[in-house]
């Protein structure tokens, strides 16, 4: 049963310190994914809150502090709940009630890991571009292609796929969900990313996969319809992965400045540290009440908060990767090596500026509208 929405960032600070601080680095360092930790989080209601499943007047907001808050001690972990939530948002927003009866329960508590399935080698940010087919016969469709960059390929039981049943471009797409051991999925070796290693991430091959018509989400040629309804939570939860780390990176810098002494004096007591890490936290305060405002607009009206939540991604993302490049610099030769979070954390704030639609994407959307 999830817990009430005004118990649940307590929850989650007992788990951080009962269960997650204990296994983050070796988890990192053996690339293993926390299954049992990520379910036992998503049980607190996490993507109920943000999926319909929860009456709390600011889901929300309270959904992108607990994400912060989980990011500050593991990104991996607040990333793959946050993903879970967007893998479950098709079903729950699109699924008929066969398809939620059978799988929402265990989406929404982490117990069936869910993934996306857009990006292809050929289609990045130009989805239009997606190759992967899907051919009427009888009472299924068949799939063929090849997926990339999966988000918990491995680890994930059901696959929202997106394929080309109608003409060319966005407009021809359809959204399936595929059991990932359906004769014919093909899951490659995980990718050797420069970071967040315990979230696995890989291609997927599809050879004649039959999927049964029933396994559409939303409509035929309407698939682009059921992706766009995550894009704007997507945003605001890299954003509250963002902040999340860039936080960490600000708490440890602060920490090692008021302890290491050159010239006779902490280093915090240098202005060129000093500023540094005054500039570094009113970037990060900035960026949080950026995120706080997008939540809040989203809270009271629904979808139409694109601009913000694509600022917000923008605005926090770029700022996590500036925080966390500054931190290595005031740690000196000891944040340049992996005795210390910190060379992590540089690392994982780069993928933020790249996955949920790229910061160049972000600057798109926001240009397009002014
Ligand atoms: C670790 C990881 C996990 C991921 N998880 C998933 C997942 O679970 N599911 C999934 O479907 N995908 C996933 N992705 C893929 C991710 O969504 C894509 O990487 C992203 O959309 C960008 O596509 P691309 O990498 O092909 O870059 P491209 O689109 O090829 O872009 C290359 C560069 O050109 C820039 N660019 C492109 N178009 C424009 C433009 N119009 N104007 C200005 N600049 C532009 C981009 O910003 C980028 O800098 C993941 C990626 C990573 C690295």
């Amino acid at each position: 049963m999830p817990c009430e929405p005004d118990h649940i960032l307590a929850e989650i600070d007992r788990l951080v310190s009962e269960e997650v601080l204990a296994i983050v680095e070796t988890s990192e360092r053996n690339e293993t994914f926390p299954s049992a930790l990520v379910s036992k989080i998503c049980s607190l209601g996490l993507p109920g809150l943000v999926l319909g499943q929860t009456k709390t007047p600011d889901p929300t907001t309270l959904f992108c502090v607990a994400i912060e808050r989980l990011a500050v001690h593991w990104l991996a972990l607040a990333e793959a709940v946050h993903l879970q939530t967007l893998a479950t948002s098709g079903l729950a927003q699109h699924g008929d009630d066969k398809l939620k009866n059978e799988f929402l329960p265990d989406m929404l508590n982490g117990k069936l890991i869910g993934s996306n399935c857009l990006s292809e080698p050929s289609a990045g940010s130009d989805l239009s571009q997606i190759e992967t087919t899907a051919t009427s016969r009888g009472d299924a469709y068949v799939l063929n292609g090849v997926k990339s960059w999966v988000g918990h390929a491995g680890v994930s039981g059901l696959l929202n796929v997106y394929a080309k049943t109608g003409g060319a471009g966005l407009g021809g797409l359809t959204c399936f969900l595929v059991d990932a051991g359906s004769p014919g999925v093909q899951i490659q070796s995980r990718e050797k990313k420069m970071g967040v290693r315990a979230l696995p991430t890989a291609k997927i091959v599809f050879e004649q996969v039959e999927v049964p018509r029933s396994r559409i989400l939303g409509r035929i040629n309407r698939g682009m319809i059921v992706a766009q309804s995550f894009f704007v939570q997507g945003r605001l939860g890299i954003a509250a992965c963002a902040v999340g780390l860039a936080q960490a990176a600000l708490n440890r810098a602060t920490s090692y400045a008021k302890a290491r002494v050159q010239f006779g004096s902490k280093i915090i007591e240098f202005q060129g540290i000093s500023f540094l890490l005054a500039d570094m936290s009113t970037e990060i305060e900035a960026a949080r009440q950026l995120l706080c405002r997008a939540c809040r607009e989203r809270d009271a009206r629904g979808q139409k908060t694109e601009v913000l939540a694509a600022q917000a991604k923008l605005f926090a993302t770029d700022t996590a990767m500036k925080v966390t490049t500054h931190a290595v610099q005031v740690l000196g030769a000891y944040g340049y090596t992996s005795d210390e979070p910190v060379e992590r954390w540089m690392r994982e704030a780069k993928l933020l500026q790249i996955i949920e639609g790229t910061n160049q994407i972000q600057r798109v959307t926001i240009a397009s509208r002014l």
